[in-house]
């Protein structure tokens, strides 16, 4: 899918934060935060208009936003897996800060109080993704 065909699905108008926004998360399988987003381009839309943008992206149903354990937010695209399963699971490098979300429903059999009423349950795995355990994985000195 392309961002114009993203954009023209939700009946959204074409303008230049939106289109840049979808491209970079287009790009890659991460998520990205605002600040990541703004690194690579600095000048080209102030603060107001980013935060907003991602706003409407979000209310529209294109981007989710992620609320890490450190409170940090990135956003991601809706992905096929997203479609109707409002619950999923990411899952979070500790080293390189990478925000990845998974396919397939997180499990969960937590027993609620009496009268207590579930809305949603949101999952973060911690660990370390594949690029970073080979790198940290020290060669060995015979081969
Ligand atoms: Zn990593
Ligand atoms: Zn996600």
């Amino acid at each position: 899918m392309t961002v114009e065909e993203l954009l023209q699905a939700r009946g959204l108008k074409n303008t230049g934060c939106r289109k840049y926004i979808l491209g970079e998360l287009l790009k890659r399988e991460s998520a990205m935060s605002e600040t990541e987003l703004k690194e690579s381009y600095p000048n080209l839309f102030d603060r107001v208009t980013l935060y907003r943008t991602l706003k409407t992206l979000e209310d529209r149903g294109i981007i989710h936003r992620i609320v890490l354990c450190d409170n940090s937010v990135k956003y991601a695209l809706n992905r096929n897996h997203h479609e109707g399963s409002a619950q999923h699971t990411h899952f979070h490098c500790g080293k390189c800060d990478e925000v990845l979300c998974l396919k397939g429903t997180a499990h969960f059999d937590a027993e609620l109080p009496k009268g207590f009423v579930l809305e949603s349950v949101i999952v973060t795995i911690e660990g370390v993704c594949a690029a970073c355990m080979r790198a940290a994985r020290p060669r060995s000195v015979k081969s």
